[in-house]
């Protein structure tokens, strides 16, 4: 581009110093190296006022409302407050597009996306987003119309923005990972394909999201930053190769094995024989994952496969970070019911989160505000005492009252047995 009109960004260029890839040599390369003037206009005004931005230590992006037809969510609009001096940025809206299942992708569907940014956007794009979306950083409120269609022509959908149910996420699964316990991309599909409505037309007290992990190391994170997490795991005992363990032991020593397994599991659940083989009090395992990572050809995951489903996880906000609560400690997915009935009680939850939060409320705030048990009510599950919030903290508990609770749990599981019995 015409060096005279390239704005100077002296404060920026500092930032590229660093050990780390700058995002302002990607700007940069947009700006000098793109064979399209308009996307090297929009990346030099963009620079130009992120740098005036930096001298004024003010931002100078506002919100708005753009959206494409059908849609209420999505988009997400910015237009600048200094567009007469920066006017090819002036309107540099983003646009939010749902990832497949597990973020499986084919080279042909990344070329084909990347052709029709360039044509309509400003060409910058992230994988992903911290909701999981791809996103599409950068265009006018017009083109934000036409990149839609065009996407949208060969199969692609907007995700969540504003009090919406938000994009789902999942993690890689079973194709790439020996951890997985559970078909995560199957439960991602069913709650998507049911709350579609939701995801497009915001009506909720706030954002709600679901997430999918396939093993207790839960890479998407869902235990901390979803509304609905499901985390595959198992409850039967773990799988132990002890020729592999042996090979393990001979190949790092038996000290490297008690220093970095056994003494680091948190319940004191593995022991190193004389013979080289492990122990594994599977009563004790709290399926912290850490022995499976550090031998994984040694130990596996059992066979009886389910998940687990935690409600009201979610980063700060009104009452700091919450993890989400244990609401279903354990169920297997065998059938369609069995994810009918995970459907169900996402269904059941995001209504009650609708009628009962306040705005701006994630679920885990309301359960906090109301009561869990009242939470339960309203969802309709019974109380399980293997709800687990948080482990305790503290040794010293009063325990008035526990011995009647427990007494009722044993004869609703007593009548529940007997029910399923005949
Ligand atoms: Fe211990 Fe964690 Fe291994 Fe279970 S998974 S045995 S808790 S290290």
């Amino acid at each position: 581009m015409d060096q005279k009109k390239i704005y100077p960004t002296p404060m920026l260029d500092i930032l590229e110093e660093g050990p780390w890839p700058s995002f302002i040599s990607g700007f940069k390369r947009l700006r000098d190296k793109h064979p399209e003037k308009r996307i090297n206009e929009m990346a030099n005004s963009l620079l130009g006022q992120l740098e005036h931005s930096y001298e004024t230590r003010k931002g100078y992006w506002k919100g708005g409302t753009v959206s494409v037809f059908g849609y209420g969510g999505g988009i997400i609009p910015r237009f600048s407050e200094v567009g007469a001096a920066f006017p090819e940025s002036r309107e540099f809206h983003t646009l939010r597009v749902q990832p497949p299942a597990g973020n499986f992708y084919t080279t042909a569907m990344l070329k084909q996306m990347a052709d029709s940014w360039e044509k309509y956007g400003s060409g910058m794009v992230t994988f992903h987003g911290q909701t999981g979306n791809i996103m599409f950083i950068g265009t006018t409120t017009e083109n934000t119309q036409h990149f839609f269609d065009e996407i949208n022509e060969y199969g692609w959908d907007l995700g969540g923005a504003g009090p919406c149910v938000r994009t789902a996420m999942c993690c890689v699964g079973s194709a790439r990972c020996e951890q997985s316990c559970c078909n995560e991309h199957a439960i991602q599909r069913h709650l998507v394909n049911t709350f579609t409505d939701d995801v497009h037309r915001p009506a909720l007290p706030y954002k709600f999201k679901f997430k999918v992990s396939g093993c207790p190391n839960d890479c998407v994170n869902s235990i901390e930053r979803s509304d609905f997490a499901v985390i595959g795991t198992w409850r039967d005992e773990m799988k132990v190769d002890q020729n592999e363990v042996k090979a393990f032991v001979k190949k790092k020593g038996r000290q490297y094995v008690i220093d970095n397994i056994t003494t680091r599991c948190p319940t004191q659940a593995l022991t190193l024989k004389d013979d080289d083989t492990l122990a594994v009090d599977n009563k004790n395992c709290v399926r912290c994952m850490h022995c499976l990572n550090v031998m994984p050809k040694a130990l596996s995951p059992g066979d009886d496969k389910g998940v687990t489903i935690l409600i009201g996880g979610k980063r700060t906000l009104k009452i700091g970070d919450l993890m989400g609560t244990v609401i279903v400690p354990f169920m297997r997915l065998d059938t369609v019911e069995d994810y009918e009935k995970i459907v169900e009680m996402a269904q059941n939850t995001i209504d009650f989160f609708a009628e009962n939060a306040l705005e701006h409320e994630r679920t885990g705030e309301m359960i906090e505000r109301i009561g869990l048990v009242n939470f339960l009510e309203g969802i309709g599950i019974d109380v399980d005492p293997n709800m687990v919030s948080s482990p305790r903290q503290c040794s010293y508990v009063r325990t008035d009252g526990w011995d009647e609770e427990a007494e009722k749990w044993f004869q609703r599981k007593a009548e529940e047995k007997a029910a399923a019995a005949g």
